[in-house]
């Protein structure tokens, strides 16, 4: 049974460091907030404004949202730890153009909202309650909704070898969340990693904050057997924080990226009819 109220910080966190894809040096600081308020962001002391599917600008190996004239990219991990840990009211303030990459997951982030403490708030739970099956699809990759009592997530990757074809499912709620998704991190080929870097992406990445596989496997050490899946989950996650109300539904994906993932955030955000709670109907 997913929590019936709203949901804030007990006091601020800060978390400070490079970006994965810019190398840039960024720090973000989630506030408390009111009940009633979502999650709202602001970049460079700027004004706060609502941070949902609307502001998604960019797809490509990360989600990058626009506040005003700002673009701020990978917010994926950072709100990922937010819905996984049950935070539904926050202020965030970042400085820099990228929320800092830290070890590759959603593990730091976690363990900083866990510390700083989640405050229970008086007012009910915004939530997005699917009714009926909805699908959609992007070529081979696919992503279906359907009813359920929480937020579950069962996820297949089918990548070329050695990652090859995975499966995790999950239920998101915080303690579950914060243990066998939070640290799973990014990944990437070490053939890739070049071309990325001709691109101007990846360039605060290192074997400290990502999994690189080379044709015979990971070249560093894997912190579980299927992370490459619990990552895709993790993303997932992220991306459902956008939809601006706790996802009452379970998500089945076969191979679904960020750009699907904001497609279906936003197509779902479109049936949010009322304040406090509202039907996906299709
Ligand atoms: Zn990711």
């Amino acid at each position: 049974m997913p929590q019936q109220y709203q949901t804030t910080l007990q006091r601020d966190v800060t978390f400070e460091g490079v970006g994965l894809h810019t190398g840039a040096h960024s720090r973000v600081v989630l506030a408390p907030a009111p009940q009633g308020t979502g999650l709202r962001i602001r970049v460079g002391g700027g004004a706060f404004r609502p941070l949902t599917a609307e502001t998604v600008v960019e797809t490509v190996r990360a989600t990058t949202i626009a506040v005003g004239e700002q673009r701020v990219s990978t917010v994926e991990h950072l709100l990922s730890a937010v819905l996984g840990m049950g935070v539904d009211n926050l202020a965030i303030s970042v400085d820099g153009p990228e929320i800092p990459v830290l070890d590759g997951s959603a593990k730091v982030f976690a363990e900083g909202i866990a510390e700083a403490g989640v405050l229970p708030q008086s007012a009910p739970r915004r939530r997005l309650v699917a009714i009926a099956p909805v699908y959609y699809r992007d070529g081979d990759r696919l992503l279906i909704v359907l009813p359920a009592a929480s937020f579950r997530v069962r996820f297949t990757v089918d990548f070329e070898q050695p990652v090859g074809s995975q499966y995790f499912a999950a239920e998101i709620e915080p303690e579950f969340y914060r243990r066998e998704v939070a640290p799973a991190r990014t990944f990437g080929w070490l053939h890739e990693v070049e071309a990325l870097r001709e691109r101007g992406l990846a360039q605060g990445g290192t074997l400290d904050n990502a999994v690189v596989y080379d044709k015979n496997g990971p070249v560093n050490e894997l912190r579980f057997p299927e992370e490459a899946v619990r990552h895709k989950v993790l993303d997932l996650v992220g991306d459902f924080a956008l939809l601006g109300a706790y996802p009452q539904c379970e998500v089945v994906s076969f191979k679904s990226g960020h750009k699907l993932h904001a497609l279906a955030v936003a197509d779902l955000r479109r049936t949010l009819t009322s304040e406090d709670s509202a039907v996906a109907n299709t």
